[in-house]
């Protein structure tokens, strides 16, 4: 599938691999700053009753819903998702319950005249729920929220478990954007890494959802898992192109054994690809996608040029939040469900990734929170450069210091000095005017924003490497 490529831009810059390798170190993927491995459980510092008030003071701030539905059936080995493993559809009713018990205790705080402009369902799997399931959760929320009329409601689709009356429920309520998982078509890999799912089952789910009215398709790679080649990768690419998605997410594997245990078997196997192949692949993969006509968003997104997300990064009107790049702007995040994170403009909150810790403080009539973070003024004037340079790859800090009453290139003068590196590469730029990311340090967003994060530290591990 080839489409119209938008007009020539900077942006059409080839991936410089030599500088990645010079360049990228571990680091947060900014979804939000500060990151969530900063968040910490003095809830009494938290004041999450405070900071929901606070949400509550501007009645046309929108909603952004996200439910943790995280069942699966069997376990992917590369997977670094929370999730529990399990045949038994009764634990997805309980866990229904819960999840209702939920969203009254969070109702019972929250102005429910605010606009939901934002719905995901991620996992886990969230089509191990039957339809029946799924069907009583939409009654709910629909007898709870206000959903705007433009509300972007979408769901994380396995192509291996899905049914045409799941997709029938889905459609009607009102889900109107699907992610599938591939990650990667070739078999030997998807042996490896403990996934079968042949192409028939992907386009059987794609037809399935476009027929039901569900048109909006993402896909979602993976690159760096073990078998995978710079070969098998492109021929991934081109099949994955047969499915006319909207948008692909392209994620770097994080190889995590000693987090995620089950990663292991790859290193016994010896069959991970050297961090060399790794960023070749990542080259192959963004360059498959772009021959395609597809606009590269930022980090691992890309999108057809007419998607709203390829718009949004044309108008400088992209945002970013806990599910990567978004066009909805200024929405206050409430999740539901095991792991599930939070986020109002004053602070971030996290459920408990445990069942048995979420399952005892509803049954104790509290709010599951376990964690969290309280922004000091410091920390929102940082988490604007940063989001800034993710979404724009642009500070203008004449507009900021009029805002701010202060001479940007002062306040932040170490931070600027510490950039000198990658200003003589000519990554980026900076004057009294603003800082510009330029085409060649696109790959490199993340080490530029690091800059600006004040909570780093750089002990390497806790994080993925910046491509
Ligand atoms: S289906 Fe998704 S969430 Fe479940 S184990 Fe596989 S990768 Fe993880």
């Amino acid at each position: 599938m080839i489409l119209p490529h938008d007009p020539p831009t900077g942006d059409d810059a080839a991936l410089d691999l030599d500088l990645i390798r010079k360049y990228a170190i571990p680091g947060p993927r900014y979804t939000s700053y500060p990151p969530a491995n900063k968040f910490h459980d003095r809830l009494v510092d938290l004041d999450l009753t405070g900071a929901i008030a606070a949400d509550n003071a501007d009645p046309s701030r929108p909603l952004s819903l996200y439910f943790h539905l995280p069942f699966c059936q069997s376990r992917c080995w590369y997977c670094g998702c929370t999730t529990i493993i399990t045949r038994r559809q009764d634990w997805a009713t309980t866990y229904l319950a819960e999840l209702k018990k939920e969203i009254a205790l969070v109702a019972a705080q929250l102005d429910l005249n605010r606009p939901v402009e934002q719905l995901h369902f991620g996992g886990g799997t969230p089509t191990f729920f039957s339809a029946e399931l799924l069907e009583d959760l939409g009654q709910v929320l629909r007898r709870t929220f206000r959903f705007a009329p433009e509300a972007e409601c979408s769901i994380e689709i396995d192509p291996r478990v899905v049914s045409p009356e799941q997709v029938q429920v889905l459609a009607a309520m009102g889900i109107n954007r699907a992610s599938l998982g591939i990650q990667d078509t070739n078999t030997d890999v998807q042996q490896a890494i403990h996934r079968r799912q042949s192409a028939e089952l992907n386009q059987r789910a794609v037809d399935l959802l476009r027929a039901a009215g569900i048109q909006d398709i993402n896909l979602d790679l993976i690159y760096g898992l073990p078998l995978q080649t710079e070969a098998t990768v492109a021929q991934t690419v081109q099949e994955v192109l047969a499915l006319a998605p909207d948008r692909l997410s392209v994620f770097s594997y994080a190889h995590v054994p000693w987090i995620k245990p089950a990663q292991r078997i790859f290193d016994q196997r010896g069959q991970m690809p050297e961090p060399e192949q790794k960023l070749a692949m990542f080259g192959v993969i963004r360059r498959g996608l772009r021959d395609a006509g597809f606009v590269d968003i930022g980090l691992d997104h890309f999108a057809r040029p007419d998607d709203p997300l390829a718009i949004a990064r044309r108008e400088g009107t992209l945002h970013r939040n806990f599910q990567g790049y978004s066009t909805r702007a200024g929405a206050s995040l409430y999740g539901f469900g095991i792991s599930s994170i939070s986020s109002s403009p004053d602070a971030y909150w996290q459920n408990p990734k445990s069942l048995a810790a979420y399952r005892q403080a509803l049954a104790e009539g509290r709010l599951p929170t376990e964690k969290g973070y309280r922004l000091s003024a410091e920390d929102k004037c940082r988490r604007r450069l940063i989001m800034g340079i993710m979404c724009d790859r642009r500070l203008d800090f004449e507009a900021l210091g009029r805002e701010w009453g202060c001479d940007l290139t002062q306040r932040y003068r170490a931070e600027l000095a510490s950039l000198a590196p990658l200003v003589a590469e000519e990554l980026v730029q900076w004057d009294d005017s603003g800082l510009t990311v330029t085409p060649r340090g696109e790959p490199l967003l993340r080490v530029v924003a690091m800059a600006f994060d004040q909570t780093l530290a750089r002990t390497g591990r806790a994080h993925a490497l910046t491509v």
